[in-house]
């Protein structure tokens, strides 16, 4: 039985995965001929090739907004920092404010990000604003759950 040999097409694919592999062509060629060779090569570039392309993993950050942790009901803020760029979460204190907690932004899905509507209850339960963590102190906020600076603002 005669050996086909490798068709140009198999050609410009192993001199296209070379280079984004950054292998030497010529080397990779030496004792390819036929087709079955070179489609073997070429298997093997393409997970050579996929594992270079593969980025590291990067955890997804969730999107900016309060947060409730349904695993302990804490709440948190997402923001982003104004130099860096990076998100981050901080934690509500009990006394009002806000606590940087580091690596907490991973514990969080974008499935527990407050809407207005749960934000607006959770402050009708407890008498905080939890945008901004301050006490409702007006009729209206109190009667709302929220400020209306933050109620503006919330989206
Ligand atoms: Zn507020």
């Amino acid at each position: 039985m005669a050996t086909v040999l490798m068709s140009t097409k198999q050609l410009g694919y192993i001199r296209v995965l070379a280079s984004k592999g950054g292998f030497n062509f010529d080397e990779l060629l030496m004792g390819v001929a036929s087709m079955v060779q070179a489609s073997a090569l070429i298997e093997q570039l393409k997970a050579r090739t996929a594992q270079i392309a593969a980025p590291a993993a990067t955890p997804e950050l969730v999107a900016e907004g309060i947060y409730r942790r349904s695993s302990d009901a804490s709440m948190f803020r997402v923001q982003t920092a104004q130099d860096s760029g990076r998100r981050y979460a901080k934690t509500l204190l009990a006394a009002g404010g806000w606590d940087y907690e580091r690596g907490a932004i991973y514990t969080l899905a974008a499935s527990e990000r407050l809407t207005l509507a749960q934000i607006q209850a959770w402050g009708l339960d407890t008498g905080v604003c939890a945008v901004c963590s301050r006490l409702l102190s007006t009729a209206d906020s109190v009667a709302a759950g929220i400020g209306p600076v933050c109620a503006r603002r919330y989206s």
